[in-house]
């Protein structure tokens, strides 16, 4: 307990979760004093545009913060200390600027682009207020919430408190008039357009839906030193995805024996 005065923080993602928190939060008439949105500067376009959306129609301003240094600063420029084992130089060479890509094992981005600014946010504030942050993890995101709860005990989760699930929280905002431009109808989760980590599915979904993010990909791909996912590089993916079409047109499977070995074997001939 501290005699500080609260400060009541939402931190907004600006996906379903936490914008269908915000609504119901300000329909409850709770208290928000500061509406907090870090940005990656890695959103979909339409992203953006849902947020000064969401700002006109809650008449209040969404506070939007971002790191010092941008992503592709970060990605290719940065220069960073490593340790050249020689493993490390055997696989990938005279060792370049930037992080590179994520890895399941490197998430550099998230603690760069998101945490860090946030916390600094934070941080000042705390010296002032008793500062309390609303997070908007749905009722179902099981292992997401207990390592929310394990991490940050403090946080509160509304979500969790009124039962809603990912569903319900698409549904309500949708109900208020909110569809992000569609971005929903075509992706499971709306995060970073570029992240390697999300599915092969996303990954095609992005390559079909979004030709210009996609040439910014292969881009990004080809200033790196970091290989894009274990399997493939974007060029890769492109090609896999552009035979698949070729198979499916033919009336071909694309998940038997027959096609991986064709795929590789393309692959292999450039
Ligand atoms: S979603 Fe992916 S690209 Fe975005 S910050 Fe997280 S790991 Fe990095």
């Amino acid at each position: 307990m501290t005699d500080k005065p609260k400060l009541h923080v939402v931190s907004l993602s600006g996906g379903k979760d936490s914008t269908a928190m915000l609504l119901k939060m300000i329909e409850n008439n709770m208290q928000i004093d500061i509406i907090l949105f870090c940005d990656t500067g890695l959103e979909f376009p339409q992203m953006y545009e849902h947020l000064d959306k969401l700002e006109k129609h809650i008449g209040r301003k969404i506070t939007r913060i971002k790191a010092k240094q941008d992503f592709e600063y970060l990605f290719s420029e940065h220069k960073i200390k490593r340790k050249r084992s020689e493993k490390f130089i055997e696989k990938y060479g005279e060792i370049k600027n930037g992080y590179g890509w994520a890895g399941p094992r490197m998430r550099w981005c998230t603690s760069k682009l998101k945490d860090l600014p946030r916390e600094q946010f934070l941080q000042k504030l705390r010296q002032e207020y008793d500062v309390i942050e609303y997070i908007g993890i749905a009722v179902d995101e099981g292992y997401r919430l207990n390592r929310e709860r394990n991490q940050n005990p403090n946080h509160i989760h509304p979500l969790v408190d009124w039962n809603m699930t990912e569903a319900d929280c698409l549904e309500y905002c949708y109900s208020k008039g909110f569809d992000w431009g569609g971005l929903y109808k075509i992706f499971h989760r709306v995060s970073c357009w570029c992240c390697p980590l999300q599915s092969l599915d996303e990954l095609r979904k992005l390559h079909d839906n979004f030709p210009e993010l996609w040439k910014k990909l292969e881009y990004w791909d080809s200033i790196t030193w970091r290989k894009f996912r274990a399997d493939y590089t974007v060029l890769e993916l492109e090609k896999r995805f552009a035979f698949e079409k070729e198979c499916l047109e033919k009336g071909l499977p694309i998940n038997n024996k027959a096609f991986f070995t064709a795929l590789k074997e393309r692959l292999k001939n450039g």
